[in-house]
């Protein structure tokens, strides 16, 4: 069984990862702000995307574009007519609902009125239109001439960069454009805390194809993109494949497939692989009335590129990382909260905890902190018992916590622990960082050398 969200909504709180935005003030309605802990976790999470689609291959770039983009690319994009859900209002309540998410729980007649409000029981309305994307206006005047929108996603910045790429960057196709940035979605229902908000981010990659080789690339895509969630540490048990159906199909995709996740909320979706067919450059093409078309030079044809896209949450992989790496257990009779995250993955590498406050402590331990916190995220915790200092790394995930007591005044020895298997070794000081660096390259503690080396 998936935790309960309340559990890692307070853990969440309690240890800086997520808090609600502009709490004083009694917050704004499902934003969320990134504590300390949050944002290195979040960055970790980028990283590893960036590491394995650009950095480790040659056939992807990435570039940045802006939130604010012309208007006309969300008119020919086909957002500012159709990027509209259904939605439901109860006539007692007002509460308005998704029309999908109720379908969800069971089915729904085409006038809505077959079922009635999921929170007060009342009547609905008829489904109406509902356009997601936010509207604010670019300059003094409040005109509609001057109407710009947040980009709802951050794929048009890379169909209407695809030409600037593919002249500058002396790449042939198949070639993929990688971004990174926030969106913005007017959603009608968001809840379930990071799950759905009006402000998030995206990682998505537009990976231009020659049509024809578009289904296997989507299937190459499909494949590579589910891994990479394994390679973050997070259960396959807790991993599924949904194809989308034809009548699940958004109106440009040829094909899609979603990977879901075992949230406490259900299997939900993490991350969307459409292909696209050509549909978006075809749209700008005509739009822009710029020859969008890539001259393949080994065949000697012309022709308008397929698009396979992988798109993926960093708020929905965060919150999947921390679901996934919850564990409560008891040891030595007493209770722990344990994050067994990915190292790679966890906010703070390695905690240096010396045993006591103390003149002669405090300042080996400092230079032991000094030593490392170039190299690895690190953290240097005085304050409380030994054992509540522990518990507090655990339920951050930390993977290593290094304790210097009055031993190592003589002996240039300090203790290394291991969130996982809790097992302790201690070693000489010179030898921390090696230990360390086996340890965030995945190596099992026990099995290392220096575990044998130093064996308690
Ligand atoms: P959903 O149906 O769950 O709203 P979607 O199918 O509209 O999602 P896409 O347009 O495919 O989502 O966006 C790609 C990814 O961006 C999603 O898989 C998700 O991880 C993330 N995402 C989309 N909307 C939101 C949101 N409102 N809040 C947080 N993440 C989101």
């Amino acid at each position: 069984m998936p935790v309960d969200m309340e559990k890692i909504v307070s853990l969440c709180k309690r240890r800086g990862f997520v808090f609600p935005s502009s709490e004083i003030y009694g917050g704004l309605g499902s934003c969320w702000d990134y504590g300390p802990m949050g944002v290195e976790l979040k960055r970790n999470i980028r990283d590893m995307w960036w590491k394995a689609m650009v950095q480790e291959r040659s056939d992807v770039v990435g570039i940045e574009s802006s939130i604010m983009m012309h208007p006309r690319v969300w008119q020919a994009s086909g957002h500012v007519g159709g990027f509209a859900d259904p939605l439901v209002e109860c006539k007692s309540c007002h509460l308005r609902w998704r029309v999908e998410d109720l379908d969800k729980e069971g089915t729904m007649s085409e006038d809505g009125n077959s079922r009635r409000c999921p929170s007060c029981g009342g009547e609905l309305t008829p489904p109406r239109m509902f356009n997601l994307m936010f509207k604010t206006f670019m300059g003094a005047l409040e005109e509609e001439a001057s109407v710009v929108y947040l980009r709802p996603e951050t794929a048009q910045g890379m169909f209407v960069n695809f030409d600037n790429i593919i002249t500058t960057s002396r790449k042939k196709l198949p070639l993929g454009i990688a971004q990174i940035g926030r969106s913005f979605r007017n959603e009608i229902t968001p809840g379930n805390f990071i799950f759905r908000t009006r402000e998030f981010e995206q990682m998505e990659m537009e990976f231009f194809v020659k049509p024809g080789t578009d289904e296997q690339w989507f299937d190459y895509w499909t494949k590579e993109r589910f891994s990479w969630y394994l390679k973050l540490g997070i259960k396959e048990k807790n991993l599924r494949l949904h194809p989308h159906s034809k009548d699940e199909l958004a109106h440009y995709a040829k094909s899609c497939d979603d990977i879901e996740y075992l949230f406490p909320i259900g299997w939900s979706e993490l991350e969307g692989i459409a292909n696209r067919g050509n549909y978006d450059l075809i749209q700008h093409n005509a739009a822009s009335r710029r020859n969008l078309s890539y001259y393949d030079a080994e065949s000697g044809e012309r022709y308008i590129p397929y698009v396979i896209e992988p798109s993926a949450g960093v708020d929905r992989t965060l919150l999947a990382v921390l679901i996934d790496a919850y564990h409560e257990e008891v040891v030595e009779n007493r209770e722990r909260v344990v994050l067994r995250l990915n190292p790679s993955l966890s906010p703070v590498k390695v905690a240096v905890l010396p045993l006591s406050k103390n003149e002669k402590l405090t300042p080996m331990a400092r230079e032991v902190y000094e030593g490392l916190c170039a190299d690895f995220m690190t953290c240097y915790d005085d304050a409380q018992s030994i054992g509540r200092r522990y518990r507090r790394q655990d339920e951050i995930g930390t993977p290593l916590c290094v304790t210097i007591d009055f031993a190592s005044l003589e002996d240039h020895q300090v203790t290394i622990r291991d969130r996982d298997s809790l097992a302790q070794i201690r070693l000489p000081i010179d030898r921390l960082k090696e230990a360390l660096e086996a340890k965030l390259k995945g190596e099992a503690f026990e099995s290392s050398s220096l575990w044998a080396a130093g064996r308690r």
